[in-house]
């Protein structure tokens, strides 16, 4: 197995179950992967935790909702896979001692809501789920089952010819020594590609501005798996997520904070203009694939949130993270924080069009005192017409990767023609985005997913013995 992660520990786990010999070959210095950053955010249709809170669900109507969210854009046989075995996933964990924030289930938080409350997380996110994981891998490692090596990154496939059978992968240890690991299966479960800055910008045609994931996450199991002959799918579904305000203006940045898009939280008082100093979207959607999309189609996936002295003196922070006085000394203090004494010097001062952002802010005045937005707009409590005038600039970023590995519904990479590459196998965020939710986010649709497709591996689909 190569990457020992969310996909990686629960194949190990069950395959080691059912009397395999697993290896585990983990770049890391522990397994783990992805779970020390992610929020942990998990979906399942039809689990015992819904039903001990009296919640009737099924797979077929989370399959229905996430076809619904994503407009259809997701693979219905992989997402299929997923959803149909995914209770069975999430009943494991709690059996095993996992715990849900006692709100929960909910419908949805981050991302277009599900018609039934089937969303849920620990108290500490993707940890909760990591010390499960690592509990129930313990005894298996103990009784010589499983091995971990880390420190260890597997750098290809041995394969008879490209397209033909894989028997093994080549791996450097901290020794820098490569070694030849032979086996009767390898499964790919390496995780994404987002901390590749070539790879993300080839495969997604675009830069990824920020610094959010997991630095392992190098693409290498699509790496190995295209040297094999296989191919990828859903690059057509890139799609940024909305909210980040980064610490600066170089790629990558880290995330500072977070604009609180969400209308039910706080309704916007500011507008959002793109490049062209033109706004896009009416702020008060209540769709975050709404916004989300809207982002996908301005110049850099980038957009700057507009106000005035008097809407930053009225209204509540537009960062949840921040009260209103740290939202002000981040003028002082970060790049993509600007302030000026009027529009024309914000315009210049940012790199917005001046006659675009002038012509736009007199048009949203004059909808202001009518009440009636061309976008459609109904929250508009003030003018932006009090100097200083403020912009903060957000950039589209990505937690997931859009595109992944070919793969059937048994999980075997599949070549050029669609046939298994013997002995290989995939699961995990290496997949793509874009097989379980298309182009729009549904909630925990890579998280949960990963893990199910590492227990069915382990449990079903590799064979053993
Ligand atoms: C900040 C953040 C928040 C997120 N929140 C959510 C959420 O709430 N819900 C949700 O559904 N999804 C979420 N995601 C996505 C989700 O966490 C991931 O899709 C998922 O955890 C990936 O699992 P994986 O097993 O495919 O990869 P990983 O868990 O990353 O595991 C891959 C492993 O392979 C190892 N590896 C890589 N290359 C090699 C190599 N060459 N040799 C050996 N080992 C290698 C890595 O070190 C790693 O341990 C989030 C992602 C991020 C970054």
């Amino acid at each position: 197995m190569v990457g020992g992660g969310n996909a990686g520990i629960p194949c190990a786990i069950f395959a080691a179950r059912r009397g395999a010999k697993v290896l585990i070959i983990e770049a890391a210095g522990q397994v783990g992967g992805t779970l020390f950053l992610s929020s942990g955010q998990m979906s399942a249709g039809g689990t015992k935790f819904q039903k001990s809170k009296g919640i009737d669900d099924t797979p077929q109507e989370h399959f229905d909702d996430v076809m619904r969210i994503s407009q259809g854009t997701a693979n219905p046989t992989i997402l299929r896979l997923a959803v149909e075995n995914a209770p069975a996933t999430v009943d494991w964990l709690f059996d095993a001692g996992f715990e849900a924030r006692p709100e929960h289930p909910v419908m949805g938080s981050g991302h277009d809501p599900y018609s039934k409350k089937r969303y849920f997380w620990g108290m500490e996110g993707g940890l909760s789920i990591l010390k499960i994981l690592e509990k129930e891998l313990a005894p298996e490692i103990a009784r010589g089952a499983v091995t971990v090596l880390t420190q260890t990154e597997a750098t290809e496939l041995i394969q008879q010819r490209p397209g033909g059978a894989v028997m093994g992968v080549v791996a450097v240890g901290p020794d820098k020594m490569a070694t030849r690991h032979l086996g009767k299966s390898v499964v790919l479960t390496c995780g994404p590609y987002g901390s590749n800055a070539r790879m993300f910008e080839e495969i997604e045609g675009v830069r990824d501005f920020a610094d959010t994931v997991y630095p392992y996450s190098q693409g290498a199991g699509i790496t190995m798996a295209l040297a094999a002959g296989s191919y990828l799918r859903g690059q057509q579904c890139h799609q940024p997520l909305f909210n980040a305000i980064l610490a600066d203006l170089e790629v990558p940045s880290p995330l500072l904070v977070r604009l609180t898009s969400d209308p039910a939280t706080r309704q916007p008082w500011e507008i959002w203009v793109n490049a062209r100093g033109e706004r896009f979207v009416r702020e008060d959607t209540l769709s975050y694939d709404e916004r989300e999309k809207a982002l996908l189609k301005q110049p850099d996936e980038r957009c700057w949130i507009v106000f005035d002295d008097a809407i930053l003196k009225e209204s509540p922070s537009m960062c949840r993270q921040w009260t209103n006085g740290e939202l002000i000394d981040a003028f002082g203090t970060y790049p993509t924080f600007t302030k000026a004494a009027s529009l024309a010097e914000l315009a210049q001062a940012t790199g917005i069009d001046a006659a675009g952002l002038a012509a736009t802010v007199a048009d949203y005045n004059s909808a202001q005192s009518s009440g009636n937005d061309k976008l459609g707009r109904k929250h508009m409590p003030r003018p932006i017409e009090t100097g200083p005038f403020y912009a903060v600039r957000m950039q589209g970023y990505y937690l997931l990767n859009t595109a992944g590995v070919a793969i059937d519904a048994n999980l075997r990479v599949l070549d050029h023609d669609d046939k298994p590459i013997p002995n290989l196998y995939g699961a995990g965020e290496m997949l793509g985005m874009a097989a379980f939710q298309g182009q729009s986010y549904c909630g925990g649709m890579s998280v949960t997913p990963a893990l199910t497709f590492g227990k069915i591996l382990g449990e079903r689909l590799l064979p053993i013995g």
